[in-house]
């Protein structure tokens, strides 16, 4: 493939992967792209699995790269260690430097503040699983955040393992999910305590405003995750919390070489404000910016993002689950109480878990086929440019 452009995507996510593909094969009117993938990664990893791999009802989140990637992605397994805009080039660990024509920025999240369990990436999951199947009858689990995955780490392992005291813990109250009826039975039924209160990230130790207590005997962080420093490690513009700024096309100002997307990206334009870190928004942006990497090799102009959500959805154990139509600014429709709740709604839920492996695995084998919802708001320049949004 001498002469084709290079794309280098950095992360093999659901954003890295849904670009990479999204890139490949051929495409009438555009030059061929030639896609190197770089990931750590054995296998592809279905992060939004991994409360069940953690509680051990399921055995594992991986993936074959195979299932997923178009068979034209050459698949680098390592990690990017600096990005250097000025000449071009990714520097893997392993002392590989990869030039490149474009880059995609989609390296995801995942770093927590903390020495506690978590279930952020298939290692820590693993991990995690070892940690509470070796627990007594009788032990205690403290599940820091009560954010949808505190919620679904906690009901995961209520199921799993009944003879556990799991409480979740949070510093706001309440937090969306909890505000949801239907969820806060589900809570109840299952047993999980619901605490306000801040946990400690190294000793695990409680306080609440009914006092201090010691670290229970398993505590698993799901607040406050990070994401990797490597944009800012490489003197791109960032936010404070490390994620990669970039423009409504997903594009580093001042570096068109450069898009972004998925849990690392941080859009800064009114028209992106509602879009929260999550696989729902990583996948269409992933889209996205292989459609402008796709634009600008043809020479048409970079089409703004046009992201909107659909339903939020949450796996509440035991197949169990939570469905919520929400507009597409992310806002409750029809209210907090008009969910689907109970196997009904965990199997809404384990359709869209299972949808988003499907989007990956059809995109591989037909590049461009999907569309999603659109965003919340008019956006300049809307209608057959590309623009587009996406399934929450
Ligand atoms: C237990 C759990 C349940 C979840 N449930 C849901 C849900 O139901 N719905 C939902 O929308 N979201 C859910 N999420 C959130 C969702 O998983 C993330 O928002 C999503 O994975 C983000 O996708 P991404 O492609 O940006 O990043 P990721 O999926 O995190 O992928 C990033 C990839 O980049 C790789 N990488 C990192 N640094 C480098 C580097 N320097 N060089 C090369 N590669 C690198 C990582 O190893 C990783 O493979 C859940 C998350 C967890 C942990």
């Amino acid at each position: 493939m001498s002469g084709a452009v290079r794309v280098v995507v950095v992360g093999g996510g659901y954003a890295g992967v849904m670009a990479a593909d999204r890139l490949s094969g051929e495409r009438a009117g555009h030059p061929r792209v030639r896609v190197t993938l770089v990931d750590p990664g054995a296998r592809f990893t279905e992060r939004i699995r991994l409360h069940q791999v953690a509680a051990g009802t399921r055995a594992s989140a991986g993936v074959a790269w195979e299932e997923v990637l178009h068979p034209d992605v050459e698949r680098v397994q390592d990690r990017v260690v600096g990005i250097d805009a000025a000449a071009r080039a990714v520097v893997t660990g392993r002392g590989r430097r990869l030039g490149y024509d474009h880059l995609v920025y989609a390296v995801g999240s995942g770093e927590a503040p903390t020495t506690a369990s978590s279930v952020t990436n298939a290692t820590a999951a693993a991990a995690t699983r070892e940690e509470i199947a070796a627990l007594a009858p009788g032990g205690t689990v403290t599940v820091v955040g009560a954010g949808a995955t505190g919620v679904e780490v906690a009901c995961a392992l209520a199921v799993a393992r009944a003879d556990l005291e799991v409480t979740l813990v949070t510093a706001s109250s309440p937090t969306t999910p909890l505000r949801r009826p239907a969820v806060a039975r589900r809570l109840g039924r299952l047993g999980i305590g619901v605490e306000v209160g801040v946990v400690h990230p190294v000793t695990g130790a409680v306080s609440t405003a009914g006092g201090r207590r010691a670290a229970a005997s398993a505590t698993i962080w799901t607040a406050g995750l990070a994401v990797p420093r490597l944009a800012a490690a490489s003197g791109l513009p960032t936010t404070g919390d490390g994620r990669l700024l970039v423009d409504a096309t997903l594009t580093v100002r001042g570096d068109e070489r450069i898009v972004a997307a998925g849990d690392a990206a941080a859009v800064d334009d009114p028209g992106a404000a509602h879009l929260r870190m999550s696989c729902a928004t990583a996948i269409p942006l992933g889209a996205h910016a292989a459609d402008v990497v796709l634009a600008r090799l043809s020479g048409a102009s970079a089409p703004r993002v046009d992201v909107g959500f659909l339903l939020q959805c949450l796996d509440l154990g035991g197949g169990h689950g939570h469905a919520q139509l929400v507009r597409p600014d992310d806002g409750d429709r029809w209210g907090a109480r008009a969910g689907l709740g109970g196997h009904l709604g965990g199997a809404v839920k384990e359709r869209v878990c299972a949808a988003t492996l499907s989007w990956l695995t059809r995109e591989a084998r037909r590049p461009g086929s999907h569309r999603w919802p659109r965003g919340p708001r008019p956006v300049e320049g809307r209608g057959g440019d590309g623009a587009r949004g996406l399934l929450g």
